[in-house]
């Protein structure tokens, strides 16, 4: 896409572009060897690598053939937005098919050298404009199809992919207006310098954005191992017993009702001992799925452990939390009947515990609910019991046995 009049400052540019392609390239490259899970930072350094290549290329103009600092340059060049492309596939997982990364290569070649095209300076232009713009909105919307993983990164790269590619379309017009002969050495230079220089802050921002990506994605990997049951897919008991406690802690000034399920499956041991642990662990997965179905979407969900989950609804009145308590044990009665086509007929017994007023912390109302859970099984099981409140409050009260102890003090 560089052309053929130079002067001192585009040549300054073009040996600053190849220095910085080349050190974004190698630094995309380590990075990679680094963390060398997420391919597509390999692929990304490789299309700086090759920019670099390209650019060297096209400094080459005038000591070496037009072939060579322009068609092929150019080639390499078409060749690196299209690689940048690729690794946005890689990125999130879809295949890399090798015909369409040299695609633009071989159709500019093809087309450069049809007699027509390759005198009319603005069609080359046109043409070279459209297989950059193409590769560069393909590559934005690869990433914007992977949307649904939350990497703040990726807007920006989404952004800057689609700006650079609408530059790249909207300057061809204003390149064909803009007088281009060899006498004209002063828009030559401007509007060269103009183009390699914001080449040159695309390539910078979009590989530190790229590598922001990359990192995001580790970190929410980490993140999400820590925090996720495998199982189940929800909360493990460190992430829920953390959330459970901030969403308390959060309506503490203005409290509302809130309430704590303490979920336990029903003689699960004989749904092992009779279907097998594999069919014991599918059991698990289908609470799971039916606690997220039929609980709101702002409850926080968790797997304590082995065959327990928990459950902190705020904002539920106890009547409330009892109706989707009950909607929870139903639904999965219902759906565990048959269970991989094994007639598992597995149940919970659920211990809720309710409370009007902030101040009692989560281990506290889990141990609650955890009496409530007894009352459930010693009951016959596949039900759902509340705990009383004045459990709720001894154990609240637990401190204020000062003012007992003051009495005993005068008494004694
Ligand atoms: P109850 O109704 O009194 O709760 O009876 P139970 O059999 O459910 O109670 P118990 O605590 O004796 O048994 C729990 C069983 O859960 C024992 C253990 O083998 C099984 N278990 C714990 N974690 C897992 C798991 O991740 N997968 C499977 N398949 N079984 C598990
Ligand atoms: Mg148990
Ligand atoms: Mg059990």
């Amino acid at each position: 896409m560089f052309g053929a009049q130079m002067t001192l400052d585009v040549n300054t540019l073009f040996m600053v572009t190849i220095y910085v392609e080349a050190i974004l390239g190698l630094l995309l490259l380590f990075a990679w060897v680094q963390n060398a899970q997420i391919r597509a930072v390999a692929w990304w350094g490789s299309a700086h690598i090759l920019r670099a290549g390209s650019v060297v290329l096209f400094g080459m103009y005038g000591s070496v053939s037009e072939l060579i600092s322009i068609d092929f340059a150019n080639a390499i060049l078409f060749t690196t937005y299209a690689v940048l492309w690729a690794g946005a596939r890689v990125f999130d997982g879809r295949p890399v098919n090798p015909l369409y990364v040299v695609a633009g290569a071989v159709i500019y070649l093809a087309l450069a050298n049809v007699p027509f095209i390759a005198e009319a300076r603005d069609l080359r232009f046109l043409l070279g404009a459209g297989i950059i713009t193409t590769y560069t909105w393909l590559t934005a919307y690869e990433f914007w199809r992977g949307r649904s993983e939350p990497l703040v990164s990726r807007w920006p790269a989404i952004f800057m992919l689609f700006a650079h590619g609408a530059l790249f379309l909207l300057r061809t017009p204003i390149a064909a207006f803009l007088p281009w002969s060899s006498t004209n050495q002063v828009f030559d230079s401007v509007w060269l310098t103009v183009l390699s220089f914001e080449a040159l802050l695309f390539t910078i921002a979009i590989a530190f954005i790229l590598l922001a990506m990359a990192k995001e994605r580790t970190e929410l990997r980490h993140k999400t191992a820590a925090m996720v049951d495998p199982l189940t897919g929800i909360a493990n008991r460190r992430a829920f017993l953390h959330e459970g406690a901030e969403r308390l802690k959060r309506h503490g000034n203005s409290f509302k009702p809130t309430a704590v399920l303490l979920v336990d499956l029903d003689h699960f041991k004989s749904i092992n001992d009779r279907f097998g642990h594999a069919l014991g662990d599918r059991v698990l997965q289908v609470f799971a799925d039916s606690a997220k179905a039929n609980l709101r979407s702002h409850d926080v969900v968790g797997r304590l452990g082995g065959e327990e989950f928990a459950a902190v609804l705020t904002d539920a009145s106890r009547d409330k939390a009892y109706a989707l308590a009950e909607k929870v044990r139903a639904a999965f009665a219902d759906a565990a009947m048959e269970v991989d086509g094994k007639q598992a007929c597995a149940t919970v017994s659920i211990g809720l515990v309710a409370i009007e007023e902030s101040g009692v912390d989560l281990p506290t109302l889990l141990a609650q609910a955890d009496q409530a859970l007894y009352t459930a099984k010693a009951r016959g099981r596949n039900r759902v019991e509340i705990a009383s409140l004045d459990l709720v409050r001894e154990e609240k009260d637990n401190v204020v046995p000062v003012s007992k102890q003051n009495k005993a003090g005068v008494a004694a």
